[in-house]
């Protein structure tokens, strides 16, 4: 082969390389078709609604504000291990694809959206939503965690995958989590409580070191990629 065709290829295969996107060496990802992150050192933690979007009321209970409390307390759990961003520190409304944007400005971060929720007066216990590849392992991790911390589970979904604004957008692995039903009796009544709210902290916290140290392993086979355009608004639930 002449020499200059040489340099082509290898210089061809440089630039493949370093197009391909480098699992835990916190490179951005549009559709998060590899492996799920390790290493990281940033973990933005969302809480869900805020200001003018209450999010579910039931029971004498809010929301956004069970939210706000609970990502803080995931907050003290990993600072200073980690860098922690939070997406929002007060009753405050922030677009949804505004989040997405401000997740984006951290490459070697994970995005974990926190939320409770509404339904069926029978229903309880905990749900993580998960779309991209490189999201499972930590959506399976934190589902199982908060498993183990929920007393009541029933007729829930579980770990789910669901293409949201919040589980597809970003270009990091993100995830999104319900910790319980405000509109189930026994549920509420944890959600109120601080002990309970800081249980669910700790479990969700639990699950993004483990992710960070063990990145995928032990989580079994990765689901595949599935190549879907951004979530919009006028898409189901986001
Ligand atoms: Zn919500």
């Amino acid at each position: 082969m002449p020499r200059f065709v040489s340099r082509f290829a290898f210089g061809l295969l440089l630039l493949l390389a370093s197009c391909q996107s480098q699992p835990g060496k916190g490179r951005s990802s549009t559709y998060g078709d590899r492996p799920g992150p390790q290493g990281f050192n940033t973990v933005i933690v969302d809480a869900g609604h805020g200001g003018k979007d209450s999010g579910a009321k039931a029971r004498g209970l809010v929301e956004k504000q069970l939210a706000l409390d609970v990502a803080k307390r995931v907050r003290s759990e990993l600072w200073p291990s980690y860098k922690v961003v939070l997406m929002r520190e007060s009753d405050r409304f922030v677009e949804l694809d505004n989040r997405v944007s401000i997740a984006n400005r951290y490459p070697n971060a994970v995005l974990v959206s926190i939320h409770f929720n509404y339904g069926n007066r029978r229903r309880a216990g905990p749900e993580t939503y998960y779309w991209r590849s490189d999201s499972y392992a930590l959506a399976k991790r934190v589902q199982r965690n908060l498993s183990a911390v929920a007393p009541y589970e029933s007729g829930n979904a579980g770990l789910v995958r669901r293409r949201l604004r919040l589980t597809r957008n970003p270009t990091i692995p993100c995830i999104l989590v319900e910790c319980g039903y405000l509109t189930h009796s026994g549920e509420a009544k944890l959600a109120a409580s601080s002990a309970y709210r800081e249980k669910l902290a700790e479990a969700i916290a639990r699950a993004i070191r483990d992710q960070s140290r063990d990145g995928d392993a032990g989580m079994g086979p990765i689901p595949r990629p599935i190549y879907a355009p951004p979530s919009r608004a006028g898409d189901a639930r986001g």
